[in-house]
């Protein structure tokens, strides 16, 4: 066996070190490729009304049709668009498509007035002051009305949230955008900023709602979690609903909103459009 070296891990270090480095310039040049060539896509699953089974609207979720490695999912390359910057343009792309999208729904009456396509928006983006100024003229070009997007955020990002988050927040809500704050229940969980911050729907993390049907307790948990939520004047969305079961459960406690494969899992806009003209 090699005897113990003082400095042998520095040795082991740097070259990983310089890999990491080399494979991040790699994804950085990828991925603009990626964006200027659209080798993005958004799939769309559907939010359901609970107490009437009707298509609320959607979400949208970012997959990139990768030319050698095929589809990647977004845990796959959105932590690293975060930590090169390229989030930014990313998030443009998504937010833009995705709102053009809506508005050929709307265009080919598949969709009310009332329908709404939500975009998952990072911290890097909501930090990004050109931010409210690109999703004004987005919905400009498009004639989407502010109200039918709606943006989500992740709780981490609203409880670190800084000057440069809230100018955003309070700047997306003057345009009329409605916020929504992600898979809470996380660990990052503080009660009180539920009240401060300018959201107006909270979706309840997949992890709340997977025990429900099996787990007594849980349904306890969950129905407080509710209340509070309701208490403080919000709608509440449960994500990741698989079952029958567990969507009568919410919707008997009182859960306005909910979405999980139990309704339909994210396709492509095609898809979502034959679903709903299926359910009309
Ligand atoms: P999220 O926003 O919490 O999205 C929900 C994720 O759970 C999606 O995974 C969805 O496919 C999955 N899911 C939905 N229903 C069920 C269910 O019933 N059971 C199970 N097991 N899973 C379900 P996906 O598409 O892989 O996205 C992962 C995360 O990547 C998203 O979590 C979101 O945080 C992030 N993301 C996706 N698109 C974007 C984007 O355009 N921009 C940014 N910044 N982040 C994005
Ligand atoms: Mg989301
Ligand atoms: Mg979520
Ligand atoms: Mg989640």
């Amino acid at each position: 066996a090699a005897k113990a070296q003082p400095h042998s891990s520095i040795k082991v270090f740097e070259p990983a070190l310089l890999y990491a480095r080399r494979l991040q310039s790699v994804m950085i040049t990828e991925m603009r490729e990626a964006i200027r060539e659209d080798q993005l896509t958004l799939h769309y699953q559907p939010v359901v009304d609970l107490a009437t089974g009707r298509i609320e609207g959607v979400e949208a979720l970012v997959r990139w049709n990768h030319p050698e490695r095929g589809l990647l999912m977004p845990d796959s390359f959105i932590p690293l668009a975060e930590e090169t910057g390229m989030i930014v343009d990313l998030g443009h792309w998504v937010l833009r498509n995705s709102v053009r999208q809506l508005r050929q729904w709307q265009q080919e009456q598949q969709v009310d007035s009332t329908f709404n396509v939500r975009v998952n928006i990072s911290t890097t983006e909501l930090q990004n002051l050109e931010l409210i100024e690109h999703v004004r003229d987005i919905l400009r070009e498009t004639g989407v009305d502010a109200s039918n997007l709606i943006v989500e955020l992740t709780e981490s990002m609203a409880v670190n949230g800084g000057d440069v988050d809230q100018y955003s927040l309070n700047g997306l809500r003057r345009l009329g955008v409605q916020l929504e704050i992600d898979d809470f229940g996380t660990g990052y969980s503080s009660i009180s900023y539920l009240r401060k911050l300018p959201v107006n729907v909270v979706k309840i993390d997949r992890s709340l709602i997977s025990g429900l049907g099996t787990d007594e307790q849980q349904r306890d948990f969950v129905a407080a979690v509710l209340h509070l939520i309701h208490a403080c004047g919000l709608k509440a969305l449960a994500e990741g609903i698989e079952t029958a079961e567990q969507a009568e459960i919410l919707r008997e406690m009182g859960c306005g909103s909910g979405q999980g494969y139990y309704f339909g899992r994210p396709a492509p806009a095609a898809d979502i459009a034959a679903l709903m003209s299926r359910r009309t």
